[in-house]
């Protein structure tokens, strides 16, 4: 079922997760195990993401180094099929620009539709970790409303290179990600608004924010995108503090601030015990104001940390 016909039918508030795929030469069943106690809380649906090529460099014998291309956590569609198979529940794979040309987004979309995933979401991906700037693959999408754009037109039939006939309609639910705190390259909020638009227009379903920790961002930004006309829902992504080198490596990563009281409680940690208890109890606290406030679901990045969601769950569902 679609993510929003999900949303439609709840009498309350959702749970849903993101999870992302081992790293390659790992078990997906440990990875499945580790996440099979969340089902406790019903999620109507799991994220899975996709992760681009990344270049590293080997060293050969006579000393020259070689550029290598690979991928790290590679097999979104395998464990889609795999979460649907175990857990009888929905799942949304996460599709990129980067990386990616047109011919190949085509072929994953069928794959995906044929193993009967409904949802996506359209995502432009970052540069890879050893290039500064973002580049479109020859061939592929620069920005994610034209990845949305490919992916509405093959839910009308409309394939590559097959433009006179109307192909076989696949019927996906798009979303798409928004940012509370602004995408870090947007030149201003105003600007990054008009292109998250562009994307609702290209077709998206629903947005999912960007992680944040002060509930004050989320409620400006669903305040700024309803002025700007945009009525579809917005889930608010979360995700639980658990060590002490997340207080440093989340804003420079993710380019968002922590608040101040959060800060306050963090500083007084001594290990990593005591930082994730205090991100399980700020969480909780987010989860609760932001049920309150009628949000249609909360959705947790789990980042491989399911038992430290688990507990923030089972204090709010
Ligand atoms: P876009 O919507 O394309 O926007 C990128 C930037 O360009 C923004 O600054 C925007 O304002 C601007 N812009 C957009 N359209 C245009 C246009 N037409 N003309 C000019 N400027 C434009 N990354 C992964 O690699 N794998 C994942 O699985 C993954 N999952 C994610 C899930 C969520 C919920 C979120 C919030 C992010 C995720 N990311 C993932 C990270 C994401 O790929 C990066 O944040 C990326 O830098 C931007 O992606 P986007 O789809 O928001 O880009």
């Amino acid at each position: 079922m679609k993510v929003t016909e999900h949303i439609k039918q709840a009498k309350s508030t959702l749970f849903s997760f993101e999870i992302l795929p081992p790293l390659k030469g790992q078990s997906l069943n440990d990875m499945l195990d580790g996440i099979s106690p969340l089902m406790d809380f019903n999620p109507p649906f799991i994220d899975v993401t996709y992760h681009r090529e990344e270049y590293i460099y080997k060293k050969h014998s006579n000393g020259l180094l070689e550029k290598v291309s690979t991928r790290k956590r590679p097999g979104t569609v395998g464990i889609c099929a795999a979460l649907m198979n175990r857990f009888n529940v929905d799942t949304v794979p996460h599709i990129l620009c980067g990386g990616f040309n047109k011919e190949e987004t085509e072929n994953v979309l069928i794959d995906l539709n044929f193993i009967g995933v409904e949802n996506v979401l359209a995502l432009r991906g970052d540069a890879p970790k050893s290039e500064g700037r973002f580049v479109p693959e020859e061939g592929g999408h620069h920005y994610s409303n034209e990845l949305v754009e490919q992916i509405v037109g093959m839910n009308h039939g409309r394939y590559l290179h097959e433009e006179t006939e109307t192909g076989f309609q696949t019927d996906f639910c798009v979303g798409v990600a928004g940012y509370p705190e602004k995408h870090f390259e947007a030149p201003s909020f105003k600007f990054d608004l008009k292109y998250l638009k562009a994307k609702v227009d290209a077709g998206a379903e629903y947005i999912v924010t960007q992680m944040f920790f002060d509930n004050q961002k989320y409620f400006e930004f669903v305040k700024q995108v309803r002025e700007a006309g945009i009525t579809i829902p917005i889930i608010p992504g979360l995700k639980p503090i658990t060590t002490l080198r997340q207080i440093t490596v989340l804003p420079s990563i993710f380019f968002l601030d922590l608040p101040d009281q959060l800060m306050d409680e963090l500083e007084k940690c001594k290990d990593n015990a005591a930082v994730r208890q205090v991100g399980i109890e700020w969480a909780i606290q987010q989860s609760k104001e932001l049920v309150e406030f009628g949000v249609p679901c909360l959705h947790y990045y789990t980042m491989s940390k399911a038992s430290t969601v688990h507990k923030v769950a089972s204090a709010v569902f």
